[in-house]
């Protein structure tokens, strides 16, 4: 089944707000057997909506719309499909019963203009909105199917994933059953080097490579019946995969570093403590969004400047002399002294040069020292990241969470 997602909306086209709902709406339709194939996006003026929807319908059997439901006048999503179609708006009871009561709820009182949302093209079926007043709906008309959902990505994602999936996997003849591989620690190329004749003699699964923010992702879609045939085929692909790559996937469901770090630290029992420069508490930050961390994560310490790492942190001042903040020396007493500090099993630490000045030619730009301080003593690894400020920064997090991660790998 051929879609495309048609986003209505002056506000999209002004770049004031991104089109979130075509991106979440694209992601999901693959797993029911729909395929996406355009996305448009239009401003609220009739005639133009009008030539995205007849263009859209020559071109594929399913149209997604969202936004242009609400209340206002120059809310004419329903209006324009339902003349396209030659059927009239009428009223639903159950729905104009539902925004009353909605109303009711949120102690306000009901405007005409509310009412309006209770029109619905006629025949059509109506997707019910619990967290707004506009309901949604589906028009059947031959072999085309246009479903309406209401902008706010709070409403359209329940309303989405709760009736529109539904509806369209009891219509697909297959699914397609997606895995997420996140791996580290490994370029793009070397990856795809060491999987090539895995890409190239895909069938199902297919096997699709992209890379961002640093890391990589392999994307394993099965076509297939069900969840549980999509797992069957998908379970042998991530394995050779595994086999392949080793320690650099570090996760085969789709969670992201701090997850997997951070969840490895729990599940072990380790307690840790950090002690950042150039990252200034980011990796901090990001290991506090894990539920639960708080049970092994004793706390950090900024140490930006040379008097704090010094006078709050115990860095012999001769180190600083000698080897500058930015060097193996310095990174390894932080460890150690935090660790110390802290009192905890783990001590980690951070100092490089994220940019754009302060480079030198002996030390340049994206220069970064992570070292991990445990009883037997610590292991200092040595970075050099290219990119901006915020690519370093974000990238000596990731690095120094692998370095939690294959840590304890290793040794638990
Ligand atoms: P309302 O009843 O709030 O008017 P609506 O269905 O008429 O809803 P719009 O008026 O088009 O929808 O948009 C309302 C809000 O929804 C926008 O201000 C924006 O915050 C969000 N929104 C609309 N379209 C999108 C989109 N394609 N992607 C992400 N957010 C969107
Ligand atoms: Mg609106």
């Amino acid at each position: 089944m051929k879609a495309e997602i048609l986003a209505v909306g002056t506000e999209l086209l002004m770049g004031q707000i991104a089109n979130t709902n075509a991106q979440y709406i694209s992601g999901r339709l693959p797993e029911v057997g729909v395929g996406v194939y355009y996305h448009t996006v239009v401003g609220d003026n009739p005639s133009r909506l009008k030539d995205c929807l007849d263009l859209a319908l020559k071109r594929s059997d399913i149209v997604i719309m969202t936004g242009g439901l609400g209340p206002t006048k120059d809310d004419l999503t329903k209006e324009t499909v339902a003349e396209a179609f030659g059927r009239e708006l009428v009223l639903h009871q159950e729905s104009l019963d539902k925004i009353k009561e909605f109303f009711d709820k949120i102690q306000r009182t009901m405007t005409e203009s509310n009412k309006k949302q209770a029109f619905l093209p006629e025949g059509s079926l109506i997707i019910e909105n619990n967290n707004g007043t506009a309901p949604g709906c589906i028009i059947e008309d031959g072999s085309k199917v246009v479903v309406m959902l209401p902008g706010p990505p709070k409403e359209m994602k329940p309303m989405f994933d709760e009736t529109v999936l539904a509806y369209f996997s009891k219509k697909a003849s297959f699914k397609l059953v997606s895995k997420f591989l996140r791996i580290f620690g490994i370029g793009e190329a070397a990856m795809e080097e060491r999987i090539i004749d895995l890409i190239d003699n895909q069938t199902n699964p297919t096997i699709a490579p992209y890379a961002k923010d640093g890391e990589v992702t392999l994307r394993v879609t099965a076509r297939c019946q069900n969840e549980e045939e999509g797992d069957t085929l998908i379970k042998p692909v991530i394995e050779e995969i595994k086999n392949r790559l080793g320690e650099a996937v570090y996760s085969v469901d789709n969670k992201n570093m701090e997850e997997v770090a951070g969840e490895l630290l729990i599940k072990n029992n380790i307690s840790i403590s950090f002690a950042e420069s150039c990252t200034g508490g980011l990796l901090s930050a990001r290991i506090t969004e894990i539920p639960g961390i708080s049970a092994v994560l004793a706390g950090s310490m900024v140490t930006y400047s040379n008097d704090i790492k010094a006078n709050n942190l115990g860095v012999k001042e001769e180190t600083l002399n000698t080897y500058g903040a930015v060097s193996s020396y310095t990174a390894e007493e932080m460890a150690v002294n935090i660790r110390k500090v802290m009192n905890t099993k783990l001590g980690l630490s951070i100092t490089g040069i994220a940019g754009p000045d302060g480079g030198a030619d002996d030390k340049p730009v994206g220069l970064v020292y992570i070292a991990l301080a445990d009883e037997n003593g610590v292991e200092c690894t040595r970075l050099n990241l290219w990119g901006n400020r915020n690519r370093i920064r974000n990238n000596t997090v990731l690095n120094a969470l692998d370095i939690i991660r294959r840590y304890i790998l290793k040794k638990y």
